[in-house]
């Protein structure tokens, strides 16, 4: 077994370093375990260790883990491509859906969130860097589909998510986050109260805080590398 809990504290008492020297609050923060190929057993080592938020990218992977942990205390957030024919499932399995980049897949969430569930928490996905092949939206398309969201009752907004990559050094590291954090300040000037930032994963995720990010996934420097 990879040692899960040690990793998870070196993680935290990281995250904590970065919220004091870049004078964010302390607990502003939220680690979501990046759980993808990882096993069952890999996620109740987490668990044991007091882990609450993970995210998984695939829906059939992540439902039979759904299933077999169904007795844990568990945040689920789904931060893969969205197939809108899959649409149903996340929107009955997930608290969270940080990877929202078409009206057509936020109506469908919200057109299939049960009733006796709470709004589903969403996130628009931002392709920063205009990378052809990344899905996201641009920035100027932020705006346009926020609105639309928040017309969606069964959908909570609460901010942006964004998967940069990997980026040289710190600088520019930050350099990259930065947009993401002024298109959420954006949002707000124009009336929004959007509370979230996902950004920064193993490799980035110091430089993340540094720039408001509010949620990290983390997987590898969790999990170990992935196979
Ligand atoms: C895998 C994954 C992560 C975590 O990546 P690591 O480099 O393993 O920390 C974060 N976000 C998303 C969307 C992922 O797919």
């Amino acid at each position: 077994m990879k040692n899960i809990a040690h990793n998870l504290k070196i993680i935290h008492e990281k995250i904590s370093a970065a919220e004091q020297k870049y004078h964010r609050k302390s607990n502003s923060v939220t680690l979501v375990a990046a759980a993808k190929t990882r096993s069952i057993a890999e996620i109740q080592e987490a668990i044991e260790s007091g882990q609450i938020n993970f995210g998984e990218n695939y829906l059939q992977e992540a439902l039979s883990k759904i299933e077999a942990l169904k007795n844990e205390k568990i945040i689920w957030h789904f931060i893969g491509p969205i197939q809108s024919n899959k649409t149903k499932l996340i929107a009955e399995n997930f608290i969270w859906v940080e990877t929202i980049d078409r009206e057509k897949i936020a109506q469908r969430l919200n057109d299939q969130r049960p009733k006796d569930l709470p709004p589903l928490n969403v996130c628009i996905e931002v392709n920063l860097e205009g990378e052809e092949t990344k899905s996201g939206v641009a920035l100027n398309e932020i705006l346009p589909l926020a609105q639309k969201i928040s017309e969606m009752p069964n959908l909570k907004l609460r901010g942006l998510m964004s998967i940069p990559a990997p980026a040289k050094d710190f600088t520019q590291q930050r350099k990259v986050f930065h947009k993401l954090f002024d298109a959420l300040q954006n949002l707000n000037q124009q009336g929004f109260s959007l509370d979230t930032l996902s950004m920064g994963m193993s490799d980035d995720f110091e430089a993340a805080i540094a720039e408001g990010a509010t949620i990290v996934r983390i997987g590898s420097a969790i999990f170990g590398p992935r196979d």
